[in-house]
């Protein structure tokens, strides 16, 4: 289901009140920051229930954030992602 029919469009990419509904609000921030693997699964397993998974990870990718676990994408899935639209973009 896209973001928009969920009613996550009202956040922009610039946007930090989702931030009020994250799931990991209740947890050990240092869950999201993982030092190997197993880790980041654990981090993504938190961020496959949340509901604002999508703007989270909209902002990340906005900032460029390079640290940690954002809408249940790592480090190297973010970069990915932001080479693919990239590349998609029209010219
Ligand atoms: S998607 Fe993950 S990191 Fe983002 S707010 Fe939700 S639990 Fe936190």
């Amino acid at each position: 289901m896209a973001m928009s029919e969920r009613g996550w469009s009202r956040y922009s990419p610039t946007n930090s009140s989702w931030m009020k509904e994250g799931q990991c609000r209740t947890v050990d921030p240092d869950i999201f920051f993982p030092t190997d693997g197993r880790g980041v699964e654990r981090a993504r397993q938190i961020c496959a229930h949340c509901r604002v998974k999508e703007p989270c990870l909209e902002y990340a990718l906005n900032y460029r954030i390079d640290q940690g676990i954002w809408g249940g994408a790592s480090e190297r899935e973010r970069r990915r992602l932001l080479r693919q639209r990239r590349l998609s973009r029209p010219r």
